[in-house]
């Protein structure tokens, strides 16, 4: 079986795995929130997970939190949520958009770079993938995992989103037939809703309290999620709630080459949606 991440840490039996980074070994910050182990998702036949749109989510212990990023990667914010995370020494995982990632791979190699997982969101970010023909929305998926290969120099973790969440039957079934995980979120924090930094933190700490454990959706192209974060990971960890790191557990499958088309540049229009 593989390992989890480097750092001596193996995970013998699935879910269950070494804690990663004990707080005490956060450079700099021995008080910081650290990841307290790293769960390995098994993607085969297309797990839906987060119980906002379904009916299962992640293996979760109560006061566990996996945090999770959409829409970059963002020239100035990423850069900063990278910041807060590494202060507290806490891994992530990100969805980021396949437009965005050509346009600044360095910005998203940053985020590879630091150990947080990387999966995909689509080439452009359509709000509604399901108003395409299946044929284009199958595209969408498949150019906005090429696009993260080739600004990572390797395949990214076989874990999607759909942009706005709005799934369809028929594009849950193909990611299910490529093994690729689908992620919805088991809380909300309302920060695409032009929200102030303060309500990000009230309304997530609200919601955490009330679930109690679960995947929980920022963007990170967002500046008050930015300025949120700091205060959210601290008041994570007086909170008593602890951080876990979600791998996939098998290699990424290789992108399909037959549905990979040339770029054009009707395709950066699309990207008007996805900020
Ligand atoms: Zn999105």
């Amino acid at each position: 079986m593989r390992l989890a991440v480097a750092g001596g840490l193996a995970c013998a039996i699935s879910l269950v795995c070494v804690p990663d980074v004990a707080a005490n070994e956060c450079p700099g910050n021995p008080d910081a929130l650290g990841v307290s182990r790293v769960l390995e998702v098994d993607t085969s036949g297309g797990p839906r997970l987060g119980r906002l749109q379904y009916g299962q989510t992640l293996d979760l212990e109560p006061k566990e939190v996996v945090l999770t990023f959409d829409d970059g990667p963002h020239p100035r914010y990423t850069r900063r949520i990278l910041k807060a995370l590494d202060r507290e020494c806490v891994k992530a995982t990100f969805f980021p958009v396949g437009v965005w990632a050509r346009q600044i791979p360095h910005v998203l190699r940053l985020v590879a770079e630091r150990g947080h997982t990387v999966g995909t969101h689509t080439w452009s970010h359509p709000l509604h993938l399901g108003r395409l023909s299946f044929a284009s929305a199958q595209q969408q998926i498949e150019k906005g995992i090429a696009a993260i290969e080739t600004a990572l120099g390797r395949p990214p973790a076989p874990f999607f989103r759909f942009p706005g969440l709005n799934h369809t039957r028929k594009l849950k079934d193909y990611l299910g037939t490529r093994d690729t995980a689908v992620f919805s979120c088991d809380i909300a924090t309302d920060d695409w809703r032009g929200i102030g930094p303060r309500t990000i933190l009230r309304r997530t700490l609200a919601r955490l309290r009330r679930k109690g454990r679960g995947i929980v959706l920022f963007h990170d192209t967002k500046s008050s999620t930015a300025k949120a974060l700091p205060k959210l990971l601290r008041a994570l960890k007086q909170g008593g709630y602890r951080i876990v790191h979600i791998v996939p557990r098998e290699a990424p499958a290789p992108v399909p080459s037959a549905v990979i088309v040339a770029q054009t540049d009707s395709d950066d229009r699309e990207q008007t949606q996805a900020r």
